[in-house]
């Protein structure tokens, strides 16, 4: 066996123990295998074994992906920051944004999806532990930016993402991905249904899932390291 087969092998274990020890459906957590970077073999290796939710951050990277593999069934998820110069491409090409994180960025996918097809499926990123990228919406403003895109006829807002700071103890990265479940919570609350936790990377997988994760996307420990 290859070493991604291996270690996608792995992975899939790893989520399914992690899942199981909590108490959750295994079946509830979706892999999004993050593809940045690596090339269209060994997307097609992945792909091979039975994935078809791939993550990309970078607009034209993906969108050769993209076209290289359209004969392919697969759900494309764009994760990496959303430029408004971009959003038309990502509008027209993506199953998924789950970096949505402004409303004017929002109204542009919005816009730019073509009515021919079913509305985007959109998280909201959050910045919920005043992380180091400082990428994502506040807390505070999450519920007005909620409100907003749940509007939009042509997005479809299924939940929430965070990448919070990389810490190393387990407890300490279960803060930041509880928080985010708990506004989730809040908001279906109030009006909303949403079914998305998009949350928890290689690093921190164990605490996504411990607090929740729906999808949870993973590229080093099915791929390697990035160079
Ligand atoms: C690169 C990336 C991942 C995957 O991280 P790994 O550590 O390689 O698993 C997940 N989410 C986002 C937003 C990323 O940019």
């Amino acid at each position: 066996m290859d070493t991604i087969d291996q270690c996608l092998l792995t992975v899939q274990t790893r989520i399914r123990d992690i899942a199981q020890a909590a108490g959750r459906d295994p079946a509830s957590i979706q892999l999004l295998a993050v593809s940045k970077t690596r090339n269209i073999t060994e997307i097609q290796q992945v792909l091979n074994a039975g994935i078809t939710h791939f993550g990309e951050n970078y607009l034209q990277e993906a969108l050769e992906k993209i076209e290289a593999l359209s004969t392919k069934a697969i759900d494309w998820h764009f994760i990496g920051p959303v430029q408004s110069n971009k959003t038309r491409h990502i509008a027209e090409s993506f199953q998924w944004v789950h970096s949505v994180e402004r409303e004017k960025i929002a109204r542009r996918l919005n816009d730019q999806r073509r009515d021919d097809q079913p509305p985007l499926n959109v998280c909201l990123q959050v910045n919920i532990s005043g992380e180091l990228t400082k990428s994502g919406v506040d807390l505070a403003q999450l519920p007005e930016l909620a409100a907003t895109v749940a509007e939009l006829p042509r997005l479809q807002l299924r939940g929430l993402m965070a990448l919070p700071a990389p810490f190393d103890d387990l407890d300490q990265q279960r803060i930041g991905f509880r928080a985010l479940r708990e506004a989730m919570d809040k908001l279906n609350q109030q009006a909303y249904a949403l079914d998305t936790l998009s949350m928890g990377t290689t690093h921190d997988l164990q605490a996504a899932i411990l607090e929740g994760a729906t999808i949870v996307r993973i590229g080093t420990a099915i791929f390697g390291p990035r160079q």
